[in-house]
């Protein structure tokens, strides 16, 4: 059997890195950063320094010690060497959430990213609009670079733009990881792309579920993987066990029949926050919205990912529309004004482009067009639309003004310190506008414990490790039906 290396997702929920080793030839699964460890550091002001490259990272052991995989900008900075050829074949991404995927920032431009288009366009977005310093996925800038002055003598600094090897997967469709042959098999999860993956060398065959259930908007996708899965008779099945002592879903479905039924009673706006990735989520309210004579409003960061996502299934801009809102100058109504030669002058009367100066580049392709609204439309016509509304748009309600509406939670109930932190905070905003916050319109990205044995059995590998899991022990009754289950031990690497 190949050598599995876990750095990561060991005893915790996410921070998914797994090396597969054989002889010849090495691959990761997943390179994501693990929250729970990560938060017990870091917040939202302190946050590790680019000035360290990857020490920051390694010192919190957020990053495993290993030769060979990191960029060579931040180890050379540091005085660390870099090796000519990288220590792997590459590296398999499953999904494009932050737990699976952002360490990626840190490995080297010529270890090959393999991952799905919907995977893709996710880190797209994540890299063009997000305000990390640290989401250099597809296109790594690199730093600590001094070129000569245009002008004069010496040197100024730079950075250089440089793709990374990227391998879109289609699916089942094999390609070759040194001598592993890969298929990618989609499945279902709550953000578009997620993947999981068979593959296969002389040692036999391998599968790794990454996240997955059987209730959004896509089960057949997950059902078609474990039927796969189970023709190819693994050796080994790495599965994720999130919700292992969970029973029982609330699907898309519920979460859209129950919505309809409370929007039908609230004559002023509805107000709901579901994750800006969740495209599944995003169709749910556009239904509801479609079905109880409403617009469902948007962000500009969530017009973005629509707007990648054009001719797929979700719904395209103007049958969703952009909520602009008051950024830098705040000129979005003629309710504000700027002084020009000592006048003050109404928004209404200046250059579009002086309040358009308050976006960034990407922001200013939605601005502007019929299916942008702002805050007055919100207020006016309350009863005509549903506004997404995430934690840092709360401020947007002290110029709406809502009046007999309703805030829908639709998003996963608090698990850390910060998040209850936040949670409090909502309702107080929420108490500040008379908004009854609802509960009860979020359906989980991972299937239930039961779905998760009952898969396992019907994959029916020779041994199964529990990852991305609070609860291994529970996998412990597979070995009633002859499933070997095997405890993975957290690595650390030993670079030196
Ligand atoms: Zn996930």
């Amino acid at each position: 059997m190949s050598n599995l290396s876990f750095y990561g997702g060991v005893d915790e929920i996410g921070g998914n890195k797994i090396q597969v080793s054989s002889r010849e030839s090495s691959f990761f699964f997943d390179f994501g950063l693990a929250f729970s460890r990560a938060n017990t550091y870091l917040s939202e002001f302190l946050q590790p320094r680019k000035a360290n490259g990857i020490l920051d990272f390694v010192a919190l052991e957020l990053l495993p010690c290993l030769k060979g995989i990191y960029r060579e900008d931040y180890l050379r900075h540091v005085g660390l060497s870099h090796t000519r050829e990288p220590a792997v074949d590459g590296v398999l991404i499953s999904h494009s959430h932050v737990d699976h995927v952002s360490l990626v920032h840190h490995l080297r431009e010529d270890l090959p990213l393999h991952l799905s288009q919907g995977s893709y366009l996710i880190l797209r977005a994540l890299e063009e609009t997000g305000s990390s310093s640290f989401s250099e996925y597809l296109q790594l800038k690199k730093s600590f670079q001094l070129q000569p002055k245009k002008r004069g003598e010496g040197y100024t600094r730079r950075t250089i733009p440089v793709d990374r090897e990227i391998n879109l997967t289609r699916p089942y469709q094999e390609f070759q990881v040194g001598d592993f042959t890969i298929q990618a098999a989609p499945v279902d999860h709550s953000l578009p792309g997620a993947s999981a993956y068979l593959a296969e060398n002389d040692d036999g065959m391998l599968v790794y579920t990454g996240d997955l259930r059987f209730h959004g908007q896509h089960p057949e996708l997950t059902h078609q993987f474990v039927e796969k899965a189970r023709k190819a008779q693994p050796t080994t099945l790495i599965c994720e066990g999130t919700r292992i002592n969970s029973t029982g879903n609330t699907s898309e479905e519920d979460i859209q029949r129950k919505a309809q039924e409370v929007v039908d009673h609230y004559p002023g706006l509805v107000v709901v926050n579901y994750p800006v990735r969740d495209l599944d989520r995003l169709l749910t309210f556009h239904r509801v919205a479609c079905n109880t004579d409403r617009q469902l409003v948007v962000s500009l960061k969530q017009a973005y990912i629509l707007d990648l996502f054009q001719g797929s299934d979700y719904p395209e801009l103007g049958e969703v529309l952009v909520y602009q809102p008051k950024k830098g100058w705040g000129m979005v109504s003629e309710e504000s004004y700027a002084c020009r030669d000592e006048e003050w002058v109404c928004a209404r009367d200046l250059d579009p482009e002086i309040s358009q100066r308050d976006y960034q580049t990407w922001e200013r392709e939605y601005l502007d067009q019929d299916y942008t609204i702002n805050y007055q439309d919100l207020q006016e016509y309350p009863e005509d639309y549903i506004f997404r509304c995430d934690f840092f748009e709360l401020k947007e309600l002290i110029d709406i003004k809502p009046e007999r509406g309703v805030y829908l939670k639709s998003m996963t109930e608090p698990f850390d310190e910060q998040m209850e932190v936040n949670e409090e905070k909502v309702k107080s905003w929420l108490r500040l506008f008379n908004l009854p916050l609802l509960r009860g319109f979020h359906a989980s990205g991972h299937a239930s414990g039961g779905e998760i044995l009952d898969m396992i059995r019907r994959i029916n590998p020779e041994e199964v490790y529990p990852i991305h899991t609070e609860g291994k022990e529970q996998f412990k009754v597979l070995e009633e039906d002859g499933i070997k289950v095997k405890y993975p031990t957290l690595s650390k690497g030993g670079l030196s």
